[in-house]
């Protein structure tokens, strides 16, 4: 029996909210994008381009990193990446600045230019603890505002303003003023990937690590999240809460299906799979463990699996796999459009010209603030 004395049949703790359902016009209201800083601040702060040719220098300053590297970057490549690395790694002393990389950025961003590396939260959480003035976000958009929401006194860079998110693009903080009304006393969830003005509007933030928890923390008989259907219905087989969920998904985890997993099992025997929460549930239950980006590199890190499939974005297989090399890593591989805008070129271009500032409203970073904390707070 449910908390309402319902029967706890599944179909009747989910519901699932179309966006049309709520919304009075057809126009689709968009989330301002905050912008590039310009002006002359911006050429004020400009520096030389360094040239980028890999000299014997740059070969001996680089050399560790494509040690590392080399199972997965062909030796051909490295003189055309390495001047990049080189020069990104110099510029940051200069500017004081760090960089934060995403589980699913690419293994030249990852292991040659990241300060610290991690799930969006790990990383805005690290981010609070540096000394640095700058710091260059190498993921999608949501990430770096919660970054910003988290360091409000440190100047924010995204190396591509365009790095959205299929998931943070679904909903508007219209969308959740709309659910309120709809549903008036419920509590809303918010999951991390959202953009500040939602979380603005949302009671608790949640992670894909903590969702189940952060549902529970509520008391609450009913409980709105948002955005990302498949976490909630991961999470509504879990709980006898009753969950309304929001119809958006993630473009590069819905593509994942049973009976792809099922073939990869057959072809290779005895071989783990792992997926993200993000997955339709019934490709959650053919996995053998389902986390985090976190916990899937921990559980590969604890269980050392002679061969496993991380059922996520595909850079990821290639950053773990760089760390494991006994482990035989099988990559179904889709990668994520808005994580392959960020590049060693654009990072350059970030840290030269202090380009792509991201600025937050002090009034909805405060109020983005108290959702994220709150969650840290329910979650330590
Ligand atoms: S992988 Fe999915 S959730 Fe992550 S940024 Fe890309 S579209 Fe968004």
């Amino acid at each position: 029996m449910s908390r309402t004395g319902k029967p706890a049949g599944k179909d009747e703790t989910l519901t699932i909210i179309e966006s049309q359902q709520l919304r009075k016009s057809s126009a689709r209201p968009k989330t301002p994008k905050t912008h590039e800083m310009g002006g002359t601040a911006a050429l004020k702060d400009k520096l030389e381009r360094p040239e980028l040719v890999f000299t014997d220098e740059v070969k001996h300053k680089t050399a560790a990193i494509y040690e590392q590297l080399k199972s997965v970057i062909v030796e051909a490549e490295w003189p055309k990446i390495a001047p990049y690395i080189a020069a990104i790694n110099d510029l940051k002393a200069v500017r004081n600045a760090v960089i934060l990389a995403h589980n699913y950025m690419t293994p030249d961003i990852f292991h040659g230019v990241a300060d610290f590396s991690g799930d969006s939260l790990q990383l805005a959480k690290q981010a609070a603890k540096t000394d640095a003035d700058v710091i260059v976000q190498c993921g999608v958009h949501f990430m770096a505002e919660t970054a910003k929401i988290l360091n409000p006194e440190k100047t924010v860079l995204i190396p591509d303003m365009e790095a959205g998110c299929s998931l943070a693009e679904s909903i508007t903080a219209e969308d959740v003023q709309a659910l309120r009304e709809a549903y008036p006393g419920v509590p809303i969830v918010t999951y991390v990937n959202t953009s500040a003005a939602v979380k603005a509007q949302c009671d608790i933030c949640c992670t894909s690590a903590n969702a189940l928890q952060v549902v529970e923390s509520l008391n609450a008989d009913r409980v709105i999240m948002v955005p990302d259907k498949y976490l909630a219905q991961n999470v509504a087989a879990q709980t006898e809460v009753e969950i309304i969920a929001w119809e958006g998904r993630c473009e590069v985890h819905e593509r994942f299906t049973a009976p792809q997993l099922r073939s990869f099992r057959e072809a290779v025997p005895g071989l783990k799979i792992i997926a993200h929460p993000e997955c339709p549930p019934e490709v959650l239950k053919e996995a053998d463990f389902a986390g985090s980006t976190s916990g899937m590199i921990k559980w590969v890190e604890n269980m050392k699996p002679e061969n496993v499939m991380l059922v996520t974005e595909c850079s990821m297989s290639d950053n773990v796999a760089v760390e494991h090399p006994d482990v035989k890593f099988i990559r179904p591989c889709h990668l994520c459009p808005h994580m392959q805008r960020i590049t060693l070129p654009k990072i350059l271009d970030s840290l030269l010209m202090m380009g792509k500032e991201v600025h937050v409203d002090p009034e909805i970073a405060a109020q983005a603030r108290r959702s994220v904390e709150r969650m840290i707070s329910v979650t330590k």
